[in-house]
Order: C-alpha cells, then structure tokens, then sequence
C-alpha cells in the first residue's frame, strides 16, 4: 500500500478498497518503526492525524470529497500548524506551538489532507544537508551515511522511504529541488508568489517559495492544484487565474524546444551525474523535443548574489527573534541587552549566526552600495540571462546538483562547498523561476536529479514535460533498500 501514489491511493480511497484512517494508520506505524534511521520527522501528530483521518472518511462516505481527500501529507516544520510545534529545525523555536495554521496547512487541510507529522530541516532552513538541524542531522534513505540534501531533507527522506506519500517543502536557493534529486524523488519550485508564504517562517522573503514533494509529477500537479492561489495575508501573493495543473500532463512533447546551457556541464560536474543527465536529455528528443545550447552568461555570479542576499534578508527576519517576543529565553538575564544577547546567543546555531553576520555586514552603511547593491544588480543580470535563453526554448535543462548525495560530515565544516552544492539550483529562485527536479538515474545506488527550469507560470509545461517522462522511465519507481 505504501508504494501508491496520490493518484493511485486517490482511486483507492474513492473506490472504498481503503478508507484514511487504515491508510493513516499504516503511514503513522511505518514513521515510528523506520524513522529512528532517518530522523525525517521531528515529530509525528497521530492524534491530529486520526482525527482528521475520521473527518476524511466521513466526506467520502457522503460523496463530498475531492482528490486529495483522506490522503496523508507529512509538512516540513517550517509551516505553522495550529497547536503544533513549529520548531524550525532551531532551539530558539523549540518550544514554540504555532496559534494558526499556515495557508499550504490551511489548503491541504481544506483539500482533505491529513497531516502525519512534522519534517526535520536545516535551521531555518540554511543549509544543503539536513545537518544543521537542532534535532540531529537527517539521513539519506538510499544510504544512511550520506545526507539527504537541504534544507527540506527531511520531506525528501521520508517521501522517499515512504514514510509520507508526499510532504511540504520550501525551496530559497534550491531546498525542494536539491533534496528532491539526492533522494531520487519529485519536487517543484512553482514562480515565487504563487503559493502563499503565510505561516511559513521566514528565511529570505524575496527568494522563499513553498511547493510540493513527492514521488511523480502527476503528484506533485495535484498538490499544486491545493496549494496556489491569492492570499491577501501574504503582500508579495500574486493573483492569477486558477489552473488544473493535471490537465496537460498528457500533452505531446514535440515540437518543444530544450535549452541546454553550456554553463551547466562544466569540469566541475561529476562525470557520472552529467553522463546520466545528458542520457535523460536525449529521451526528450526521441519523444519529439529538439535540443538547443542556450547561454546562461553570469550562471558563476549567482552563488556570490545569492550569499549577500540572502543573508541580508535572514538578518533583518530574524531579528524579530530576540528572547522577548518568541521562543527561546535565556535563564536569569541580567539586564535587557544581556537578555536580547545570550538569548540569540544560545538559540541560533553556527550557521544561522554565519548568517546573520554577514547579512548584517553586508547592509552596513559603510558597506551597502559595495555588496548588497551589487548583489541586486547581478540579481538583474540573471533574471536577463534566464529572459533571453527563454526567448528561444520553452524550457532549460541540466542537472539539479553537481554530484549525488555527499557523506555526513563531509561538508559541515567547509561552508563554500557546502554553499556550492546549490550551484544549478540558487540562480532560478533569485529569477523567481519554476523549476523541477525529477529522478533521472543512479549513480551506483545514489540517485541523480534531472532539473526543467520554464518561464514564469510554466508550472503546467514543467509538470507536463516530467510526467511524460515518467511514463516512461521507471527511475521514480525504485524504492531504497530496508524500506521497501
Ligand atoms: N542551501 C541554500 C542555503 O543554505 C538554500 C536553502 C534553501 O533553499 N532554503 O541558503
């Protein structure tokens, strides 16, 4: 039953071959039997969980479901939930309940979702490998010495040993995509503003995007139909028509035009990921799609933009996080200055303090026109790139990562490695981009992660191009080893 997608458990449900709570049930007992390999969830909500489970069986049974209805989600525990935990991978959220939901919570919810539990992250979300984490690092389920990618590593681990059948994540520099490919799973970064940041907590808010995870595109487009939509709580929330995103997964590919950058298979690329990424690319052409190389000029500047911006933007949400307001206090503070010091001092980890300081430094006085401003003018120069390759394709392909899933600890300590492990990835969310990543081989037993960048509101083409490869390829049907 766990090897089911949405689409499938979907017909399930609607047939009565299984009614949510006994689907519920089995996920909830596959996450406590298998997570302690993993530490995917922080946390599982089985109370919730049933209920809603009850509720969703109820709609079924008076013919009022949609769907999604009755089908179990996993949400990355950067999404408020309503009397849950929302810890953001951080010591200083540790004890913070959300009051309301998130509007992804909220929607999935309305949809007939139900929510198993909450997924591990990098500290709010800063990171490429689930290591930061307050709660211990993540592991890959293909391999469980290696990581699972980040900062949504957690969705990805347990989506890909089924332990979810989908889940949430955020993607600011790469987090849906990168995890998604390392885990050999599904995950969509739709054009920033299209799925509300409400109740999502913030990381860098002109970059962060939420969107789905899960084991095919035909999911994910499923997922999305739930999630998008205007919200007037969320100021940068863009009003669009709403669309099926499953209605034009059965389209042809011919006559497509793919944009293969030359920057995207350089020396640094691991030759067994660009061979099997190239291999994938020419299955396009056999369904009809015709190959064009397309430059993406200033691709080696967006590391360098992205590590200003981002940054920049971090330092000034996380402020709000001071020792009074939310979360974490210091014990028997002094004064105020040392209440606001120690309590930051002792929350925040390495990486979100490396953060913080380099954003700070970066909008100094003295330092703003040198980094931030010319950070936001390369911004520019990329979004160009991206608007002129698209000119002439329909989409962009390359990898979603230099290389598969590296060991734990192999990075931790090397933070512009670590940062490098988004260097196909962070260019697409400083244009507001869609993009896909898509299981596309293995290397060894590792998987590897095709990426299908579009224009803006090219969700449907983006899922409509995965989908035809996955009928045919069997590369998302693989379940890692000991969770099959
Ligand atoms: N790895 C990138 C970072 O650490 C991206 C993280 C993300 O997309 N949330 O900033």
């Amino acid at each position: 039953m766990h090897e089911h997608t949405l689409a499938e458990l979907s017909r399930l449900l609607n047939t009565g071959k299984i009614s949510s709570t006994e689907l519920t049930r089995l996920y909830l007992e596959r996450a406590e039997r298998l997570n302690p390999q993993l530490n995917g969830y922080i946390n599982t909500t089985p109370e919730r969980a049933l209920a809603q489970a009850k509720a969703a069986d109820l709609t079924i049974l008076h013919k009022n479901h949609g769907p999604l209805t009755g089908i179990p989600i996993a949400h990355k525990d950067i999404f408020c939930v309503d009397g849950t935990r929302t810890s953001c991978g951080s010591k200083m959220l540790d004890n913070f309940i959300a009051p309301y939901n998130a509007t992804v919570v909220e929607k999935l919810d309305a949809a007939g979702m139900v929510t198993l539990g909450k997924t591990n992250m990098d500290e709010f979300a800063m990171g490429s490998s689930t290591e930061t984490s307050y709660y211990g690092p993540t592991t890959n389920p293909w391999d469980t010495s290696r990581v699972p990618g980040g900062s949504s590593g957690g969705s990805a681990s347990v989506v890909a040993a089924r332990l979810a059948p989908a889940a949430t994540g955020t993607d600011t520099g790469g987090s849906i995509r990168q995890p998604a490919a390392l885990c050999g799973i599904t995950g969509l970064k739709p054009t920033y503003g299209l799925v509300s940041r409400y109740g999502m907590i913030a990381f860098a808010s002109s970059l962060d995007q939420g969107g789905p995870m899960s084991r095919t595109a035909e999911d994910a487009a499923m997922l999305m139909n739930a999630m998008v939509g205007f919200d007037p709580r969320d100021s940068t929330s863009l009003a669009r028509p709403k669309l099926d995103y499953t209605a034009h997964l059965s389209d042809s590919l011919a006559g497509v035009k793919v944009g293969i950058p030359k920057q995207y298979f350089t020396d640094d690329l691991d030759t067994d990921t660009a061979n099997k990424v190239q291999e994938a690319i020419k299955q396009f052409e056999q369904a009809g799609a015709s190959l064009h190389p397309v430059d993406l000029p200033n691709t080696h500047l967006s590391i360098p933009a992205y590590y200003v911006i981002a940054p920049a933007e971090a330092s000034s949400n996380l402020s709000r996080f001071d020792g009074v307001r939310f979360g974490y206090r210091c014990q028997n503070p002094v004064d105020l200055l040392d209440l606001y010091t120690r309590s930051r001092a002792e929350g925040f980890g390495r990486e979100v303090k490396r953060r913080i300081m380099i954003g700070t430094y970066v909008l100094s006085a003295g330092y703003f026109d040198a980094y931030y401003l010319k950070a936001q003018k390369i911004r520019r120069l990329i979004r160009d790139d991206f608007q002129n390759a698209l000119k002439q394709v329909d989409v962009i392909m390359g990898p979603t990562t230099p290389k598969p899933a590296f060991k734990l600890n192999e990075l931790i300590d090397d933070p512009v490695s670590m940062y490098l492990s988004d260097i196909f990835t962070v260019s697409v969310n400083l244009a507001g981009l869609p993009a896909i990543s898509i299981p596309a081989g293995f290397s060894g037993q590792l998987p590897i992660g095709l990426q299908i960048i579009g224009d803006y509101f090219s969700e449907a083409k983006l899922l409509n191009i995965a989908h035809q490869y996955q009928l045919h390829t069997d590369w998302h049907k693989q379940t890692p080893g000991g969770f099959a």
